[in-house]
């Protein structure tokens, strides 16, 4: 479990980054330590993009309805502006958000404030998501979380698609993905290629 870092002296900002495929507990993880910063009388922020409503436009929605409210921005630019006297700034789905989202959040630990990010590593197709990938490489601190896999119950890291919508944004996503583990996302792609090849012929 992560622990937060002791300080000596005066306290400075740092990146968090928790990242996984979907069913992993990442929007749980980012709640639990927002809450905690809260306890502790810590004034927190917490932002998702303007393009995920699928549960509520006001919260970040864990799917255990273990949520706490959130501000929807349609730029990262945006939270610049809207952390005036914050402490701990929470984002949550950042795979969703543009390509500027890494210089933001260094901008923001340079402010002192200690930034929690929570968003997939890879897209259904195995590809890393948005501006996660450049998160990573500038963020302190890594935690990467596991799903089970839906098949045969290792750790997984794929989000497997299971709909045909071609688009990398599908929402409403229990019902058309799936938690796999490496060897069963690779055997599903198999089994996909094969199927479409023989629709072809
Ligand atoms: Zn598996």
């Amino acid at each position: 479990m992560f622990l937060e870092p002791h300080f000596k002296g005066q306290r400075s900002g740092w990146i968090e980054v928790i990242c996984g495929s979907m069913f992993s507990g990442k929007t749980e993880e980012l709640i639990r330590r927002l809450k905690r910063a809260k306890i502790a009388n810590q004034k927190v922020e917490i932002f998702k993009p303007g393009i995920d409503t699928r549960y509520d436009d006001k919260k970040v929605v864990s799917h255990d309805a273990n949520s706490i409210l959130s501000v929807p921005v349609d730029h990262s630019s945006r939270l610049l502006k809207l952390t005036d006297g914050v402490g701990v700034v929470g984002i949550d789905e950042a795979q969703f958000f543009d390509e500027q989202l890494p210089e933001v959040c260094q901008q923001l630990a340079l402010r002192g404030i200690r930034v929690i990010v929570a968003g997939l590593d890879m897209d259904y197709r195995g590809q890393p998501f948005g501006p996660m990938p450049n998160l990573l490489a500038v963020a302190e601190y890594i935690t990467k979380v596991h799903a089970i896999c839906q098949h045969c119950g290792n750790l997984a890291t794929h989000s497997y698609r299971l709909s045909e919508d071609e688009s990398t944004v599908v929402l409403g996503e229990q019902d058309r993905y799936e938690a796999r583990c490496r060897t069963c996302y690779h055997m599903g792609n198999i089994l996909n290629l094969q199927v479409r090849e023989e629709k072809e012929t």
